[in-house]
């Protein structure tokens, strides 16, 4: 099918700087699912606020762009209501791991069977690049000139402690391994996570003299490496892409139908 078909074209040109990370997001999210033959009447996309939450205005599915931090909540909604939908969540730093933080671990914990897309760019763009808790310490921001002093979450540890049984991360520089993942994610049954690690040029490069779009997509190809390879022994320092946790536990849907079966049954 033709990727046009999954984009609402009457909202494009879209808003993202050119340069931004978040549309190749976009471009593999509508690959996968056309791979995955699923009817846009079954997909249902859920935002919050931020540059990465604009997403949910270019997809052809059913779509609520919600408020800051909730998305994860509106999702568990939709999904209960009726659980045979696929639903994805895209997430900027805020979304996810700040105000929305702790949706995110107790959806993790419910194992719910949604997709949360974490599109991780260590900023937040839409309000004018504040740190957020994925920019680490030593970056720059417009609330940190003198660099920021917090510690970052790690996206993949935070999930896969708080119960996600799938967590995996890659890169939009990495675009085969992202549209597979992300296959992999809306198929699982079960609350999956994928971080992508995306560039912001407009703040979080310039602000931490990262160069060009092209530039930080480079760094994504060489401060990344497979889970599992020896050059991570070696380099700490480098980022670990690909599966982290992938298995089967009860889905809290499934388990709460099951729950009200048992309850009514006469
Ligand atoms: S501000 Fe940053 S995240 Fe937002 S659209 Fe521009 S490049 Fe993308």
């Amino acid at each position: 099918m033709d990727v046009k078909y999954y984009l609402r074209e009457r909202f494009f040109p879209h808003m993202w700087c050119a340069g931004c990370g978040h549309g190749i997001v976009l471009n593999a999210l509508v690959r996968a699912v056309d791979g995955l033959g699923i009817k846009k009447r079954d997909m249902v996309m859920v935002s919050g606020i931020g540059c990465s939450s604009r997403i949910s205005g270019y997809v052809d599915f059913h779509s609520l762009h919600t408020l800051h931090g909730r998305a994860l909540a509106f999702a568990t909604g939709v999904k209960l209501s009726k659980p045979s939908l696929n639903v994805i969540v895209p997430m900027g730093d805020g979304d996810a791991l700040a105000i929305g933080g702790n949706h995110f671990i107790h959806a993790a914990r419910r194992n719910i069977n949604i997709t949360a897309l974490v599109m991780n760019n260590r900023t937040y763009g839409m309000t004018g690049g504040q740190f957020s808790p994925l920019s680490g310490v030593g970056t720059k921001a417009t609330t940190a000139p003198y660099s920021n002093i917090d510690r970052e979450f790690d996206t993949v540890e935070l999930a896969t402690g708080a119960g996600a049984t799938f967590v995996a991360r890659t890169t939009v520089y990495h675009v085969k391994q992202l549209q597979s993942l992300l296959k992999k994610a809306i198929s699982h049954n079960g609350f999956s996570v994928l971080e992508v690690l995306s560039q912001c040029p407009t703040y979080f490069g310039r602000k931490n003299r990262k160069g060009s779009a092209v530039d930080m997509l480079n760094s994504f190809k060489d401060g990344t490496v497979p889970v599992g390879s020896k050059k991570k022994q070696d380099n700490p320092e480098l980022i670990e892409r690909g599966v982290f946790v992938d298995k089967i536990l009860p889905e809290y849907c499934e388990a709460y139908a099951e729950l009200v079966e048992r309850a009514t049954a006469k």
